[in-house]
């Protein structure tokens, strides 16, 4: 059995109170919300923190505002099965519900929040095991070692963004506030992220995510699919998240966003220009997904093959797209197995 190392639990009861004892802590500390993550990687001592500064007491933290009509913000300690059962989110964010409720089991779903899911560790398939067995093959540079076992001669770390609201979100336009010593700052979640396995997140130590905006839904359509090998478990190793805004049956903007392809999320940003100002056709999709799965360069450290996911990034956003616009699925025509997909709306 893995046991965790020791250290100290200070809890927090505000967010100013947070934000002044990770200050007071520096870089011995870290945050934890639901601990669903952060636990087992420390288990793993992937994480040393001598300091946790607690979460799970500051109540501002928890709960939704607004309205779809309105834009809704989301803060950062709700949990992921409030927001998957959410009705206004349900209703104008459906790619949201669905990516919130797909993360994991039940039980993770109950103490895992929204902030600690978009903050998630970057993960890999030499960098997710035991102390022992990262010993044992060597350790790699993203903990306690100096080089990538994925790719020897790279200067640096692969592992993949493994997030499955953060596509999501970054497809619906959302903003994140970060309070820190400093103030607060509101930026786009595209910006809170950075392809670096090693630094996936461009937080600053001092700050907290305290709130996920979305902006008002406005006619917009979404969808999120999700590959994994166990459909009740495991992380994504493909995500493909699409938001389009429509007038009538002409697409005014389009947002394609592929996770767990590389170290953050990947916008498919020629693939969504293609759909902008057009009709959904069952030709047009075919040549958005082909644009689409372009940019998917998947390595060999997830689980399922490279070049399967890379595969299956097409086939998903042809799926994705032919959903949005009540075309036949051709899988589903076909009888084709599911049991390697979880749904969206
Ligand atoms: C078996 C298993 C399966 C899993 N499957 C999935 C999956 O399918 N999809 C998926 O996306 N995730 C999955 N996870 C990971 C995890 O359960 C979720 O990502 C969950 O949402 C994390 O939320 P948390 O509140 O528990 O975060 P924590 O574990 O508390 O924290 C995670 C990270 O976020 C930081 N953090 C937390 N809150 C904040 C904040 N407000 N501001 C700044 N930093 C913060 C922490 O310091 C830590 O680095 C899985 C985990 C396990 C153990
Ligand atoms: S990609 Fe390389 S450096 Fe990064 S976690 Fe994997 S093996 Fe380690």
């Amino acid at each position: 059995m893995m046991r965790l190392p020791p250290f100290s639990y200070v809890p927090a009861v505000s967010v100013p109170d947070a934000v002044k004892l990770l200050a007071e802590h520096g870089p011995e500390a870290m945050l934890v919300a639901g601990g669903t993550d952060l636990y087992p990687n420390m288990k793993r001592r992937q994480f040393e923190p001598a300091v946790l500064v607690g979460l799970r007491g500051v109540r501002e933290l928890a709960g939704l505002r607004g309205s779809g009509k309105a834009g809704l913000s989301i803060g950062a300690g709700t949990t992921l099965t409030a927001v998957s059962r959410h009705a206004e989110i349900a209703a104008s964010y459906p790619a949201l519900a669905a990516a919130a409720g797909v993360v994991s089991t039940p039980q993770l779903r109950n103490m895992g929040t929204i902030g600690g899911n978009v903050c998630v560790d970057s993960r890999c398939n030499y960098y997710n095991q035991s102390y022992q067995w990262r010993k044992a093959v060597g350790f790699c540079m993203k903990k306690d070692g100096e080089i990538c076992l994925v790719a020897p001669s790279s200067p640096r770390c692969w592992a993949v963004s493994s997030s499955d609201t953060a596509p999501v979100l970054w497809s619906l336009g959302a903003t994140v506030r970060l309070v820190g010593t400093g103030g607060e700052r509101v930026i786009p979640i595209s910006a809170l992220y950075q392809d670096d396995g090693m630094h996936p997140l461009t937080r600053r130590p001092d700050e907290i995510l305290t709130d996920i905006m979305l902006p008002p839904a406005d006619g917009l359509r979404s969808e999120y699919l999700k590959l994994r090998r166990r459909g009740s478990f495991d992380f994504p190793v493909l995500g493909v998240a699409v938001a389009l805004a429509m007038d009538g049956t002409t697409v005014r903007r389009a947002r394609i966003v592929l996770g767990a392809v590389a170290s953050q999320p990947r916008e498919a940003l020629d693939a969504a220009r293609l759909l902008e100002g057009q009709s959904l056709s069952p030709e047009l999709i075919e040549r958005v997904a082909d644009a689409a799965a372009r940019p998917a360069k998947p390595l060999d450290n997830t689980d399922l093959t490279h070049p399967y996911r890379k595969k299956m990034t097409r086939v998903f956003v042809a799926r994705a797209l032919r959903r949005l616009a009540g075309l036949p699925d051709r899988a589903e025509r076909a009888g084709e197995s599911r049991a390697f997909e979880v749904l969206g709306s």
